[in-house]
């Protein structure tokens, strides 16, 4: 793509398209019929929590998810109203933290919600465990809590699934035993939930009264067995650095595992893997460049990730796409993180700061162009 620089134009960037997020959260809502408990935890997968949360504020979002209490923090610093849930476990110490920010706790265990109450209380989750055994209370020992959650009435109460993108017979299982565990509470709470994105792409209208998507916001899903799927929102760009003709039998980069077979030209990006471009790419990853596909030529090094252009028109300064879409071809995330052979979740979030996000607004979103009128702005 060509693309006029900006004398604040950086070598690389990751251009995220709140369009597109907005438009993925608007068909995960259509199809479980709930309002979102939006997930914007690590930062937003990796392409800023704030700003996600922003462009979300159109679809009425119930609120948000985060992992952590700094997290939270951070979005009521920037003005975020809306009910902030933290999913991962809090330290009792954390309780006056969690206060102070008005965040919901998630709590699993007779002793942290009786302490939660005893030093002040205040809305919280109840996090059951249906066979993730990472947190929560386990499904089979709701009955213990009974007493518990007389005095202290949870607002919510949850479950996540393991599998939900196998296709297999665990979340079924899951649902019977969130199912049984909430029949054992003294009274039901406000608000149920459990898909995550892989559940929501899965399934028919949520039988409960929120949903919990993530990743499908950010442009990752589609996958076997998913019957809708995401816009492509991230999109890593770098920019050509260096342009040269090499020889027959001359090697690039470290290690001189590629080397040329008659005449090539080789392009040089100013992206590597201290960027987040995965080193496990080196003379396996696919570049976008000008309308074609080119190959990384040699070893992902920590700033630099050398391309063959020899078959495409190149100069110096050219935008690649390495992640994203590039007129009317697109690299998914998930196509990137196979070729990588990482997780796509793992992909987004390793996209490193070093890398500035650029928010743009695609066109296809009238109503979204009112709340984000801002064009591409560095964070
Ligand atoms: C991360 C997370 C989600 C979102 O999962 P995705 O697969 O990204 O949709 C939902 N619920 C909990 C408890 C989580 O930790």
């Amino acid at each position: 793509m060509s693309r006029q620089p900006t004398p604040t134009s950086p070598r690389a960037w990751v251009e995220v398209d709140l369009g597109a997020l907005r438009r993925n959260g608007a068909a995960l809502a259509t199809r479980a019929r709930v309002p979102l408990l939006a997930v914007i935890k690590a930062d937003g997968y990796g392409l800023g929590a704030v700003r996600v949360a922003g462009a979300l504020e159109p679809l009425d979002p119930w609120g948000f998810g985060v992992a952590t209490v700094a997290e939270g923090i951070e979005l009521r610093d920037a003005g975020v109203s809306r009910p902030i849930l933290v999913l991962s476990p809090v330290l009792s110490e954390e309780y006056a933290a969690v206060r102070g920010a008005s965040l919901r706790p998630s709590l699993g265990g007779a002793s942290t919600i009786a302490e939660w109450a005893r030093t002040g209380g205040g809305a919280w989750h109840l996090s059951i465990d249906t066979g993730m055994n990472r947190a929560g209370i386990p499904w089979t020992e709701i009955g213990a809590l009974h007493d518990t959650l007389r005095d202290a009435v949870p607002e919510g109460a949850y479950t996540h699934f393991h599998s939900a993108d196998l296709n297999d017979e665990s979340t079924g299982e899951q649902l019977r035993r969130f199912r049984c565990a909430l029949e054992a509470l003294p009274s039901r709470p406000r608000y149920l939930h459990a898909e995550n994105s892989p559940a929501i792409e899965r399934g028919e209208a949520s039988p409960w009264d929120l949903a919990r998507p993530g990743v499908f916001l950010y442009g990752v899903g589609g996958g076997d067995g998913a019957t809708m799927s995401p816009e492509p929102v991230a999109h890593l760009r770098a920019r050509v650095i260096d342009l040269r003709t090499v020889s027959d039998g001359d090697t690039v980069s470290y290690g001189a595992t590629w080397r040329a077979r008659g005449t090539r030209r080789v392009a040089t990006l100013g992206i590597g893997y201290a960027d987040g471009y995965r080193r496990a790419l080196s003379n396996r990853g696919v570049v976008l460049l000008n309308g074609q596909r080119v190959p990384v030529a040699g070893i992902v090094t920590m700033d630099m990730t050398m391309i063959d252009v020899t078959d495409a028109p190149c100069e110096i300064g050219d935008v690649a796409t390495l992640i994203g879409r590039d007129g009317d071809d697109v690299l998914t995330v998930d196509d990137v993180a196979a070729t990588a052979q990482v997780l796509s979740y793992e992909l987004l979030v390793g996209l490193k700061l070093r890398v500035p996000r650029v928010y743009v607004n695609a066109a296809g979103d009238t109503a979204a162009a009112a709340v984000e009128a801002a064009p591409a702005t560095l964070r």
